[in-house]
């Protein structure tokens, strides 16, 4: 390897980039925490700030790598949207690898690595891990880049558009489609949050029927950050919003929000649990002004309700289906 010869993509917390900082990888990611925490962890083992040169996952490094490293990401076409991106990146003799848990290669990432990339060899399993190495084909067909996808939002005129690593990119997801149905309507919600905004769709339809409302758009992943403003900006080319990729609440000042409507993640990264959604709660607390209130959509069983009261004087129930629950927290 040499200086700048080699591209890390979805490394979670900076572990690949600190190890090999001596080369100066870029490392490119769709997440803001990602990207953070490897900024953070090469400033605590003392290394040099341009250790890693870091990207969204809507940058590209220029020029042509001798190494990409790809951790698998969760859906197959975030790989399909990296690996067309990466197509100019390619030289005869690049040595693509893609590394992941054995569970999460399953066919379809071996195929979509064959077709984009070339002829690959997988590794020996250690630890129930595996590597799949790939080299570039000079024959294969460079494709067109087929996200962002759109999709018509139903029952109106709207046009939803998703970039590869969006929930729910194909279609809207049935949780946000019964959140939809009951958004609040009324004048005192002036400045108002989407959080955890994904394609923009909750943030969107609340401006529809709340005109007096300034939205804000946020969303650790800078793919749903752009859908959003892409989406909002069709929608409304008139409207002044803001969009940002950031982790959550954390930057906004006490008492600067009248409403947040949250569809709160499961996951981030590869961690399972309602934990991000607990802090998501306590900062929207914090963030709202003294008659301000956040609305929640919830599977049933992840006891939300609960979870709420340990942060608002008043849960009440908004609505609720076989599996959905929605809440209105207020302060
Ligand atoms: N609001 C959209 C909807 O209803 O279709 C998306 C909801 S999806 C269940 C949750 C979203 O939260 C994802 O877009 C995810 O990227 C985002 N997210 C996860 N962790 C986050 C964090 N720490 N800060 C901000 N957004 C986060």
């Amino acid at each position: 390897m040499t200086q700048g010869s080699t591209i890390i993509v979805n490394d979670n917390f900076g572990t690949l980039a600190v190890a090999l900082h001596a080369f100066s990888p870029y490392c490119i990611s769709d997440s803001f925490i990602s990207l953070t925490s490897t900024a953070e962890n090469l400033a605590q083992n003392k290394l040099p700030e341009n250790g890693a040169q870091l990207l969204t996952s809507l940058q590209q490094p220029d020029g042509e790598f001798d190494f990409i490293l790809i951790k698998a990401p969760k859906t197959v076409a975030y790989l399909e949207d990296t690996l067309i991106r990466l197509q100019a990146r390619l030289k005869p003799d690049t040595q693509l690898i893609v590394a992941g848990m054995v569970k999460n290669l399953p066919a379809s990432v071996w195929q979509t690595v064959e077709l984009l990339v070339g002829p690959t060899a997988p590794s020996r399993a250690v630890k129930k891990a595996r590597l799949i190495y790939a080299q570039p084909d000079s024959q294969r067909n460079i494709l067109a880049n087929p996200y962002p996808v759109t999709y018509q939002l139903e029952n109106t005129d709207y046009q939803i558009s998703n970039h590869a690593n969006v929930f729910s990119h194909k279609s809207l997801d049935i949780g946000t489609r019964f959140f939809l149905q009951h958004l609040p309507q009324d004048n005192k919600y002036r400045q108002v949050v989407d959080l955890g905004c994904g394609n923009g769709v909750v943030g969107l339809m609340f401006a529809a029927n709340n005109s007096g409302a300034q939205l804000h758009f946020i969303d650790e992943s800078y793919m749903a950050v752009a859908s959003a403003q892409l989406n909002f900006e069709r929608a409304f080319p008139a409207r002044k919003a803001s969009y940002t990729a950031i982790d959550a609440l954390r930057d906004l000042s006490p008492d600067s929000v009248d409403l947040v409507l949250c569809n709160p993640p499961f996951h981030q990264q590869t961690s399972i649990g309602c934990h991000i959604a607990m802090r998501m709660f306590q900062q929207a607390k914090n963030v709202l002004r003294s008659e301000g209130e956040l609305w929640v959509i919830g599977n049933r069983h992840l006891g939300y309700q609960a979870s709420l009261k340990k942060y608002f004087p008043t849960v009440e129930l908004v609505a609720s289906n076989v599996k959905f629950i929605i809440l209105k927290a207020s302060c």
